[in-house]
């Protein structure tokens, strides 16, 4: 079986020394010694100012509208994975959706300001596969109109904007650690600020408003992580630089064997340093965007339809229609890439993928 992806394993005996000292100290969690390693050690990998490790990347970004006290509605993008719209509604909030450019998949930055309301806080957008959204056309935005920006970078390990990581933008930016996530920590993620004192009310956030035992600064909730979900990131760090490597190649190697398939890729930002996170390919319509998970399926290959549905649809949001993304996410398929995927896998993958077209 070929599925979309497989998490990342390091040598079992790599891990185990880290438990081993787990096992000594006995502090399991509670920003313990290896959470505090696995901060320092990705601040210095990212090359970013701060950041906070937190046990997943729906807190993050459920932690990041909280600290910035916001209201009312968030224009946001409808092409994302549902935690992006489901944190929106579970803080409050209203999602106002706007359309997705067709070239690149992210946010419309031309489409914002028609969007703005007097009720509008914040713009929340997803840099989609690790592709860069356009960061400065959304901070004079968001400047001209006072709201904050929050980036789901998601799938942005590693992606860097003009040499920088694509972390420091925004006022937070928030990225996930799961399992299948680029580099994982088996559940995790992080916010990144570079504001000193939004970094200190999300520390607050993360750990149910404590400061100190018996004093509470701010309402707070537990986004706390453990010593073994750090131990798993600290192993996947020695790893980093390979499995960018592996997933560059493999994603180039699908070029040359998908050359022959009627399908539009993604345009990367020209200023983005990226991560080749994912291998999504669109298709020219939905029938034979089925046709060919239909062809994987019986071959064993599992393909996934990432991200379908267009988040407008959901049953919780206000009813509307949004073109492209509701067209894109119809015709959309993330192919199989992971560490240990072989090139004759992929032979075996285009081929599949190009009989249906040539049926
Ligand atoms: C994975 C993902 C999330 C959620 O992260 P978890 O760590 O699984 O909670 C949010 N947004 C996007 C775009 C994602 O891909």
């Amino acid at each position: 079986m070929i599925p979309v992806t497989k998490p990342f394993l390091p040598p079992e005996e790599e891990y185990n020394k880290y438990i081993a000292g787990i096992w000594q100290r006995q502090w399991l969690t509670n920003n313990g010694p290896l959470v505090n390693e696995l901060e320092l050690k990705l601040k210095d990998y990212l090359g970013v100012n701060h950041l906070l490790y937190l046990t997943n990347g729906t807190i993050a970004i459920q932690i990041a509208i909280k600290a910035l006290n916001l209201t009312g509605q968030i224009i946001t993008t409808p092409f994302s994975y549902v935690a992006t719209t489901s944190s929106i509604v579970w803080e409050g909030c209203e999602p106002v959706f706007v359309d997705i450019d067709p070239n690149t998949l992210n946010i419309d930055a031309n489409l914002i300001e028609a969007a703005i309301t007097p009720k509008t806080s914040a713009i929340l957008a997803t840099h989609v596969y690790g592709n860069p959204c356009d960061v400065e056309k959304i901070e004079k935005i968001a400047q001209k109109h006072n709201l904050k920006v929050i980036y789901d970078a998601a799938h942005c390990f590693g992606t860097t904007y003009k040499g920088k990581s694509i972390f420091d933008y925004g006022d937070i930016s928030t990225t996930s650690f799961h399992a299948t996530k680029l580099f994982h920590t088996i559940e995790g993620g992080a916010v990144f600020t570079k504001d000193a004192s939004l970094l200190k009310k999300m520390s607050y956030l993360r750990n149910f408003g404590h400061e100190g035992p018996e004093k509470f600064a701010e309402i707070g909730i537990n986004g706390k992580n453990s010593e073994f979900h750090a131990a798993m990131g600290l192993v996947n760090l020695n790893y980093i630089d390979k499995i960018l490597e592996k997933r560059k190649e493999i994603s180039l190697y699908y070029d040359e064997k998908l050359a022959g398939l009627n399908c539009q890729k993604i345009t990367i930002s020209s200023n983005a340093g990226f991560n080749y996170s994912y291998y999504p390919i669109v298709l020219p319509n939905q029938e034979i965007t089925l046709k060919i998970i239909e062809t994987l399926n019986s071959n064993w290959v599992y393909p996934r339809r990432y991200f379908f549905p267009s988040l407008n649809t959901l049953p919780y949001v206000n009813p509307t229609t949004i073109t492209n993304s509701e067209s894109v996410s119809e015709r959309v398929l993330c192919l199989p890439l992971y560490y240990t995927i072989t090139k004759e896998e992929v032979d075996l993958i285009a081929r599949l993928i190009l009989r249906v077209q040539n049926n």
